[in-house]
């Protein structure tokens, strides 16, 4: 099974995401963990190149490319062989934060972005998606206080940019319900890891 975790800043996902894994790794399951973009060398070496505070001059299409660039090769590279080995994978990000971000929020449109990810995975959506729910104004508060993130190119953009964000993951909700699951996010990190696990567990059981 593909699992990706979606959600704006501050949602938790990533440290969801460990929790489950860890959780899943006792129960027994075949489970491996990733991130997007990223995940393999040549992803993450694309995922400096849009991250670096530097390039300020990165155009919103290029942008779009560089990560649909990078989960071709994460998909190849790691996703499809664990897959093909009956793995589970808990995926940090996928798709949906390019339409979210890179086609709703930065405007280029979901359809067409989604068009160039379609070039990019040919068909192997997740499975399960998701999504961590929070008011992006309470995310945002929260990665304030957390000193030791990553610093990044996207740390200039401001609350209109991740509410748009925020509205756009909604709109993947009614485009995609079957696939999406909404978890909650403004919950303490163990109520939102249960919420999480049985979501993950609901499916693996279907
Ligand atoms: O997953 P993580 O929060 O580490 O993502 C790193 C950064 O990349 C975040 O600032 C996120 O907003 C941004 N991002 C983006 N478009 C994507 C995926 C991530 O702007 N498609
Ligand atoms: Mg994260």
């Amino acid at each position: 099974y593909f699992i990706t975790f979606e959600g704006g800043e501050g949602a938790g996902k990533t440290s969801v995401l460990d929790r489950v894994y860890y959780t899943l790794l006792e129960q027994g399951y075949d489970v491996l963990k990733t991130r997007e973009p990223g995940g393999i060398e040549i992803a993450e070496q694309i995922r400096r190149i849009i991250l670096d505070p530097k390039n300020t001059a990165m155009e919103e299409r290029t942008e779009a490319l560089l990560y649909a660039a990078a989960r071709r090769q994460h998909l190849v590279e790691k996703v499809l062989p664990a897959l093909e080995q009956g793995k589970i994978i808990l995926c940090d990000r996928f798709i949906d934060s390019s339409l979210a971000y890179q086609g709703y929020a930065r405007g280029l449109g979901i359809e067409e972005v989604y068009a160039i990810n379609q070039f990019a995975i040919k068909e192997q959506m997740p499975h399960l998606t998701l999504f961590f729910d929070i008011e992006p104004k309470k995310g945002l508060a929260r990665i304030e206080s957390n000193k030791e993130r990553e610093r990044n190119r996207l740390d200039l953009e401001n609350i209109l940019f991740h509410e748009r964000v925020y509205q756009g993951y909604q709109i993947l909700l009614d485009k995609f319900p079957a696939r999406i699951k909404v978890v909650n996010a403004d919950q303490p990190i163990e109520a939102v890891e249960k919420d999480a696990y049985d979501c993950v567990i609901e499916h693996l059981n279907k």
